[in-house]
């Protein structure tokens, strides 16, 4: 088994609806996104991924939110912008980004990682 992983960081400001404590006010954090993707067959190059393909789709997944209030962007304008459905979210998204001509060999993302600090993650594993 192969896996892969491409992580990319962004700045952006959430608060949690139905939570008492300091994440119901606005605040800040400096996210940090992994993505890993696994496989058992290489292409002819020896890649499982392109980490360029890939790292494409998160950036643009990211640049939706990048320097936002979360809060105000859909889905999360609804769904509470918690680590936990923000994985979900990249999850999401990259499923939608993987064009089909983009993977040369089975893949699939095995986790979506999402740290809102250093010490504090929430993963996504479909
Ligand atoms: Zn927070």
């Amino acid at each position: 088994m192969f896996e892969v992983a491409v992580l990319e960081t962004f700045a952006a400001g959430h608060s949690l609806r139905n939570y008492k404590g300091a994440c119901e006010n606005i605040h800040g954090h400096n996210y940090r996104v992994e993505i890993v993707f696994a496989g058992e067959q290489l292409d002819e190059t020896g890649l499982l991924v392109d980490f360029i393909d890939v790292r494409d789709v998160l950036r643009q997944a990211i640049a939706y939110l990048d320097h936002q209030f979360i809060n105000d962007r859909p889905p999360f304008d609804v769904l509470n912008p918690s680590a936990e459905n923000m994985a979900k979210y990249f999850h999401d998204e990259m499923r939608k980004g993987m064009q089909a001509g983009m993977m040369k060999v089975p893949v699939r993302i095995q986790s979506v990682k999402v740290w809102e600090t250093d010490t504090c993650t929430a993963v996504y594993r479909p």
